[in-house]
Parts: C-alpha cells; structure tokens; sequence
C-alpha cells in the first residue's frame, strides 16, 4: 500500500476554477490561490441562502486511542460516496495546525483513497489563515505591553493578564517567559508564554463568527485580562480589534479544495477540541448548506467532547442541527478500551471486544438519547479485523436500533463508502425534518441553566460522572461570571479526551467517578466559559524523533515524508 502522501500526489486534480462551478459557484467569486486552491467570497456567499432540505451530518467517534479512529478519512469517504450516488455533497473540515504536523499526530487531511488534496499545501501554511490568525492575536498581546508602557490608563493589572502570544509550532521551550527585559524603553517585566495558534480564543472566534462585522464585534469583546479592582478588562478597550479584523479579512473567507475523486471540500479554521469547541468554521457550514444538498462535517476527539460542543456550543450558536450523525469506531480501537496493548491489537480477540464495546455503547447512547439524533455506526476497516468480530458489534448494535455498516474507503474511496452513504440519506430523509432547516434542536441544557448546573449536565449526562467538584476559588470565580452576565454562556470542556471521566487511565466506560474543575477561563469573544478538568496542553512539544526529520524535499521539487 502506498503513503498518504503517494496516493495524494498520483491524484488527478482538476484547476480549482472547475470545482468551483462543480459546486456552482460562479468564476467572480472564486478568488484562486494558485491552480488547486481557492478562497470563496463572502460578498458573494452573503446574498445567496441555504438551500431548501440541505442537509447537515456530523461525523463523530469513540473516544480516541493510539490505534487511531479514522474521523476525517471518514468524513472524506462519506462526502466522495454521497455525491457518487448523486447527492450534491460539500465536505467541510478543519485546517491541520502545523505543529502536530511536525509532531506525532501527522496530517489531517484525510488518509489513504480518501483525502483532500493538494494535501502538502493544506498540511503545511495553506493559504496563510492560520498565521493571519497568529499576527491578530499576537497585535492584542503587543498592544497590552504597548499600553502598559505608556502609563497604563486603564489600570491593567500585569499580574493578572491571559493573553499569552501565539505561534503555529510545537515548542515547548516558550510555555513560559518573561517579556519586558532589558530597562525602561522595553516595557515592564513580567512573566507569559506562548500557546500555540490553534488554542487562540483568535481561532475559536473565527469559527464561531457568521460574518466580518460579528468577527469584529467578537474580537472587541475579548476579555484579555482584569483591572487592579479584578474587573473584566476587553480588547475594545485597547480600541485594536478593529486592526485584528483586518488582518482577518482575506483568512475568514472559506478555503476551496478538492478530493481524490474531485469533488470540492471547504477547510477552514482550526480550534483545538480541548479549550475550544474543535470543529471547522461556521461560516464554512453555513456556506455549504448554500451550495449543496449535503454536508458533512467532523468534530474533533470523541463524541463526548467533539459532537458534544458541536452541539451545544457551534449548533446553538449558528442557528444549525443536524439530520443525521455517524459514529466511527474500529475494531482495533475497540480492543484497546477492552485492555489489549497496541502491539497485539492486530490478533482477533472477541472478550477484549466484547469489553471495549461499552465505549461505543455509551457514545452511541448519547447521540441517539441525549441528543436524540438518528445515527449510524460506521466500522473503519482495517485489514486484520475479522468476520466475527464485527459480527459482534453488529449484534450489540441492533439491540439499540442503530445499524453498523463496514466502511472501507480508506482502501477503496468513494465506492467503499457507499453503503455507509445509504444510510445516511435513509436516516436524514426521513420524516421530522422541518423543510430548509434540518431537525428540531435538542440542546442538552437551555442558555439559562446556571454554569455550574451546566457542567453537572454535561458530566452526569454525557461522561456518566455522579458529580462534580471544584476549589472554593474556581467556585468563586464562576459564581462571579455569573453574577457578571455570562451565565448565558455554554460551557466548554477540556478534559483529556481519551477517557469519558477526567482520569485518562479509566478506559471503556467508568461511571460514577467525579469530574474535578481545576481551573476556569472566559473565552467572551466566543461567548463562552471553559471549565478545565484535566492537564491540558496548550503549547504541545515535539517528540524525541519529531515527524519533521522525515520531512524532506525530493530531487524534483515534490515534498517527501509527510506522512
Ligand atoms: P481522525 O480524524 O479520527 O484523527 P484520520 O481520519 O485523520 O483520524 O486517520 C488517522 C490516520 O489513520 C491517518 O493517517 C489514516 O491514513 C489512517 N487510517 C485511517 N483509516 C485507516 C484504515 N482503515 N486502515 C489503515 N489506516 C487508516
Ligand atoms: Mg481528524
């Protein structure tokens, strides 16, 4: 079997300006980045609606493990399947961060027979978004520093701010720094760090914004840290947001590309699925549901907290639901939740399986109960799964009423997806869905749950916790959030992703532990409260032998080792 980056460099691509009315958007608003890639006008993007039925999937999974899941090559194959079957379909994913690129994690544009392409230009800089994002952060963190030099007018307290500088790049050396070294003429000391961009509350707003106007009133929200008395202190009052949304301007327009099998795809934004909410831009989707019947999209981590924050953070947000979802597993990673150590997960093992299959039991009843959605359980296939094992998941499953389906356009494409894309047009066509609009919503809490009840729901609910706990000064903190107008807000969890509970120890799925709140931050240009349960990483580093040592440029000009 050939690499990623083999398959994706035999691919046929066709000029962008030929996706682009595939999709049928016309030449004027297509604005090229070279021959394979493209921006979409917002102007354009603006007059035109959703298009009547048009329907929304989410592609969800299990919790991850190191075996790998299969989300994005998932959400590929299912696009190319449903426009083979005639169903206009708009693939809308989220641009790769290079950091993970240059890491462990390796790309996210798809894998095998099903990516998007040209996958070395969306792996690496891609049209820029990700640094435009970097400069508007990085311009309200220079212009902090810049206002506290000039006498500090507003009383920032140089203590108490949380805005931290960015970069695209693991680099654990600038976790933590002291800025303002050197005399009087460079500011004054103090400690900060770097994030990488991808965290940015930057990103989480430009995925979360419907236009360039709500972009800007979002960055001039931005609570960038308090005053001496602990008042909330926001970039509007450095009067910069409006400098940031131009920086944005070019980056917040949707990024065109195509697949293996030519059919368009928009990637755009990032968030990390950790602090943020971890799905592709709104303005993306929205812009989908106007040129196609179908679009499919994927959230990031497991459907604990990927489909639970598409949910409850981008759908209650953008006015969005969707009609149907589907719920990737494999088999292999089915058996590591059952305790199979990753060397031997290629054996067949049937009580590992049936152990692990609680992982997906507990997800797929989230899905179709707490969120009441029709889904289906697409099985990633890897080679070495047998026939009774997926006999087995497919016995657990029809006692919940979900069908499973084999899903192999990894190995085949489009074609090996199609009986998975039957499915989806059987669950979203029928009936309860409100014409041009999708299905009713089914939010797991309403806007006026207070916070902390908010966090209650979602982890006795969702993680099968029996409560939640937090120090008296988180406790105090939220109360006075609430007390300060953002009790409106969702919440957004960061916890570690690969167990349901806060213990990434506790595979399969533990009940009755207690979700412990170590930390709290507000995202209020978002429009939300991270509730943070967990080590959570914003500045990743690299490994001991980074993926970037195999990274190289062959004789011909073509990148080699991605992958
Ligand atoms: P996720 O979006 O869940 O992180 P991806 O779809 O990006 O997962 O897949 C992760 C990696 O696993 C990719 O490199 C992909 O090529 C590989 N992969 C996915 N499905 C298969 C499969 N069926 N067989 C072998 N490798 C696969
Ligand atoms: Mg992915």
């Amino acid at each position: 079997m050939p690499t990623d980056i083999e398959i994706a460099q035999r691919a046929n691509l066709q000029r962008i300006g030929a996706i682009a009315a595939k999709a049928g958007i016309p030449d004027d608003a297509v604005e090229p980045y070279g021959h394979y890639k493209a921006k979409i006008s917002l102007d354009w993007l603006a007059q035109q609606h959703a298009r009547p039925g048009a329907k929304l999937v989410l592609v969800t999974a299990i919790s991850p493990t190191p075996a790998g899941e299969g989300k994005t090559t998932a959400t590929v194959g299912l696009g190319d399947a449903l426009n083979r079957l005639g169903r206009k379909t708009m693939i809308c994913l989220r641009e790769p961060s290079m950091g993970p690129v240059f890491g462990i994690k390796g790309g996210a544009a798809g894998g095998g027979h099903a990516q998007v392409v040209p996958m070395e230009d969306i792996n690496l800089h891609f049209t820029g978004d990700f640094a435009a994002i970097a400069q508007a952060h990085n311009l309200l963190a220079a212009a902090i520093d810049n206002h506290i030099h000039h006498g500090n007018a507003l009383g920032i307290d140089p203590t108490r701010i949380r805005w931290k500088r960015v970069m695209d790049m693991n680099d654990r050396a600038l976790r933590s720094t002291v800025v303002g070294l050197g005399g009087p003429i460079n500011g004054q000391p103090r400690e900060d760090g770097f994030d990488i961009v991808v965290a940015s509350e930057v990103m989480a707003i430009f995925c979360l914004a419907t236009s360039l106007a709500d972009l800007r009133m979002r960055l001039g929200n931005i609570v960038f840290g308090v005053d001496r008395q602990g008042m909330p202190l926001r970039a509007r009052q450095l009067n910069v947001h409006g400098a940031m949304t131009v920086l944005l301007r070019d980056a917040i327009k949707p990024n065109l590309v195509q697949t293996l099998e030519n059919n368009p795809a928009l990637v755009h934004g990032g968030p990390f699925a950790n602090i943020a909410h971890g799905c592709s831009s709104v303005i993306a989707t929205q812009a989908g549901l106007k040129l196609a019947d179908y679009v499919v999209t994927e959230a990031g981590f497991g459907a604990d907290l990927g489909a639970e924050k598409f949910l409850d953070i981008k759908c209650r947000k953008a006015d969005l639901w969707p009609d149907a979802c589907v719920i990737v597993a494999t088999v292999r990673a089915l058996k590591y939740n059952g305790g199979v150590p990753v060397k031997e997960l290629a054996t067949e093992n049937l009580d590992a399986l049936k152990k692990g299959l609680v992982n997906l039991e507990r997800h797929v009843d989230n899905i179709t109960g707490a969120f009441g959605l029709p889904a289906v359980v697409a099985i990633n296939r890897f080679d070495a799964d047998t026939d009774a094992e997926l006999a087995l998941i497919r016995d657990a499953m029809r006692a919940r009423g979900v069908d499973v389906v084999l899903a192999e356009h990894w190995a085949k494409g489009g074609a090996g997806a199609e009986a998975l894309a039957q499915e989806v047009i059987r669950l979203a066509e029928q009936g309860g869905a409100v014409p041009g609009h999708g299905r009713t919503p089914h939010f797991l809490y309403p806007d006026d749950m207070p916070l902390w009840d908010k966090l209650r729901t979602v982890a006795t609910r969702i993680y099968g916790a029996a409560d939640i706990v937090a120090p008296a000064k988180v406790r105090k903190q939220i109360d006075e959030w609430q007390a300060q107008g953002y009790g409106s807000y969702p919440i957004c969890v960061a916890k570690t992703a690969v167990s349901f509970s806060a213990d990434p120890t506790l595979l399969g799925a533990p009940s009755g532990h207690t979700v412990n709140v170590r930390d709290v931050r507000l995202s209020a240009g978002a429009g939300f409260i991270v509730m943070i349960c967990g080590d959570i990483m914003t500045m990743p580093g690299l490994p001991k032998a980074p993926s970037a040592e195999r990274i190289d440029i062959g004789p011909d000009g073509r990148v080699v080792g991605l992958f």
